[in-house]
C-alpha cells in the first residue's frame, strides 16, 4: 500500500516516520513544494526549536489553544506532550524543560530534531520528493491508497482553494501571534523595556491577557500582546489591526494602585515623583508615564500631588489606552489562525468527511496555539493520530 504526504514540514515528517514504525510495509512518500524540507523547524524558537511544553501551568487546553482545543483534548488521550517528550528521547533527541515550561532539545539547536527526522526517514526508506507542489486532490487519490495533507498554515486563502474545491469548509486564514504598532515616538524611546505581569485588553471587547509586556521600537510585543493577538486574531484582522489597546502596567486593580500611591505619598512626602517608582515599574517607563500625565509638574514632590493628579496617575497606571496603527509579524514565531474547518474532518481519525482516505494534520487544520511549543505539539499530536488512523484502515 502507498501513502502520499503532502508537505515536508513538522507534521509531514512526524506522520511519515510514525506510519512506517506502525506499518513497515507501507510505501510512504513525502511531496514537498520547496527545495528544502523542515524549513520552519530550522528557524523555530530562534533556531532552538521549542518543540513542546510541559503543560504544567495549563489546566485547560483552551488557555493555550484559541482554536482547536476541544479536538486536541480528545486527541491528547492518544498522543500528548508526555508521549512527544518520550518519543524524542527514544529517538535520540535529549530534551530539557525550562523554568517557563518550554521544552527544547538539550543541544539548544533545531538541527538536532531535523537530523533525527532525516536519519529516521533514510533508515525507513521514506521517499522525499522536493520541488513538487500539489494542488489536485483527485489526481493524487488516484495514485495512492491514502493521502495526508500537511501543508501548514496558508496565510492566503488561494492556497487552500484546492481543498475548498473538494468540498472542505475553510475558515478564512488570518495571521496570529502578531505584535502591535503604536505611533508614539516617546514610547518607542523605551524600546527594550519589559514590564512583568502587565495586563492588555482590546477596549470594547472581552479580549484580554496578561504576562510580560515588551516595548519595542515600533510598539508593543512580548507574551502578553502575542497571546492577546492570538485570541483576538479575527477581531484584529477585521479591524485592520487598528484598535484601542488598554494597558494596565501594574496588573493590579484601581483601588489597590490608589492605595499604593497614597502609601508612597505618606512615606516619601519630600521626594520628587520620579525618584520613587510605584509597583516596581521600570524607571524609564515611570518617567514617561509621569511626563505624559503631569507634563511640567512631573518632577513635583509627592506631597504636592493634588487629588485630580492622583486620579490621573491611577488611571494611566491601570488603563493607559493606545490606538494601534497596524501589526508587525513576530519574528520568532507566527502561525495562521484558520484553515481546513474542523467540521470537515472526523474528530477521532482526522479523515476528511468529503473524500475517503484523505487526512489532515498540522497547521493546515483550523488549530493554533499561543507561543511556548504548543503549535509543534499540535503538529505531533495530529500527525500521530493520522498515522494510527491509516494503520487502522490498512
Ligand atoms: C519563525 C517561526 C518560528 C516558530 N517557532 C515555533 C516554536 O518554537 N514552537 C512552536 O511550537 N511553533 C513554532 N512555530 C510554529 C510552527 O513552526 C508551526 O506551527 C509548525 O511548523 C506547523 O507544522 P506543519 O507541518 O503543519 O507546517 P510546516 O512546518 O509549515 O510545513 C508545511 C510544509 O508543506 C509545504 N507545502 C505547503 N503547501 C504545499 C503544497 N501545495 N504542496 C507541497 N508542499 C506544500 C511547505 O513548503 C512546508 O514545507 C514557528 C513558526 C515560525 C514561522
Amino acid at each position: 500500500m502507498r501513502t502520499a504526504i503532502v508537505g515536508g514540514g513538522a507534521a509531514g515528517f512526524f506522520l511519515a516516520i510514525n506510519l512506517k514504525e506502525m506499518l513497515p510495509a507501507m510505501e510512504v512518500t513525502i511531496l514537498e513544494r520547496s527545495q528544502r524540507v523542515l524549513a520552519k523547524v530550522e528557524v523555530s524558537g530562534g533556531g532552538r526549536c521549542n518543540c513542546t511544553n510541559s503543560f504544567s501551568s495549563v489546566t485547560d487546553l483552551s488557555q493555550v489553544y484559541p482554536r482547536g482545543h476541544r479536538l486536541l483534548k480528545r486527541l491528547f488521550r492518544v498522543f500528548d506532550q508526555r508521549d512527544a517528550y518520550a518519543w524524542f528521547e527514544r529517538h535520540g533527541v535529549r530534551l530539557v524543560t525550562q523554568d517557563d515550561d518550554c521544552v527544547f532539545p538539550a543541544s539548544q539547536d533545531s538541527h538536532t530534531i531535523i537530523n533525527c527526522f532525516l536519519a529516521e526517514a533514510r533508515r525507513q526508506h521514506i521517499n522525499i520528493c522536493t520541488g513538487v507542489r500539489v494542488d489536485d486532490v483527485a489526481s493524487l487519490m488516484s495514485q495512492y491508497d491514502f493521502v495526508c495533507v500537511c501543508t501548514g498554515g496558508s496565510p492566503r486563502p488561494e492556497g487552500l482553494r484546492w481543498l475548498a474545491d473538494t468540498g472542505h469548509a475553510i475558515e478564512p486564514p488570518v495571521p496570529s501571534l502578531v505584535t502591535l504598532s503604536i505611533a508614539d515616538e516617546a514610547l518607542h524611546q523605551l524600546m527594550g523595556t519589559v514590564v512583568e505581569g502587565a495586563q492588555v485588553a482590546i477596549s470594547g471587547t472581552k479580549l484580554r491577557s496578561e504576562g510580560p509586556l515588551l516595548i519595542t521600537h515600533w510598539g508593543f510585543s512580548g507574551p502578553a500582546v502575542l497571546k492577546l493577538s492570538s485570541y483576538g486574531a479575527r477581531h484584529l484582522a477585521d479591524n485592520g489591526y487598528q484598535v484601542a489597546l488598554a494597558v494596565n502596567w501594574t496588573g493590579q486593580r484601581e483601588p489597590e494602585v490608589l492605595q499604593a500611591l497614597q502609601q508612597l505619598i505618606a512615606e516619601n512626602p519630600q521626594k520628587q515623583l520620579p525618584s520613587v517608582r510605584p509597583c516596581g515599574l521600570p524607571t524609564r517607563l515611570w518617567d514617561y508615564l509621569l511626563a505624559k500625565t503631569l507634563g511640567e509638574r512631573a518632577t513635583n514632590r509627592w506631597q504636592n500631588l493634588n487629588q485630580k493628579e492622583l486620579n490621573r496617575l491611577v488611571n494611566v497606571l491601570t488603563n493607559d489606552v493606545y490606538q494601534t496603527a497596524g501589526r508587525a509579524v513576530f519574528k520568532d514565531e507566527f502561525v495562521t489562525c484558520g484553515g481546513v474547518s474542523l467540521a470537515s474532518v472526523n474528530p477521532s481519525t482526522l479523515e476528511s468527511r468529503h473524500v475517503p482516505h484523505l487526512f489532515f494534520a498540522g497547521e493546515v487544520l483550523d488549530i493554533d496555539g499561543v507561543t511556548g511549543g504548543f503549535n509543534f505539539q499540535a503538529a505531533w499530536t495530529t500527525a500521530y493520530t493520522v498515522a494510527q488512523s491509516i494503520c487502522a484502515k490498512s
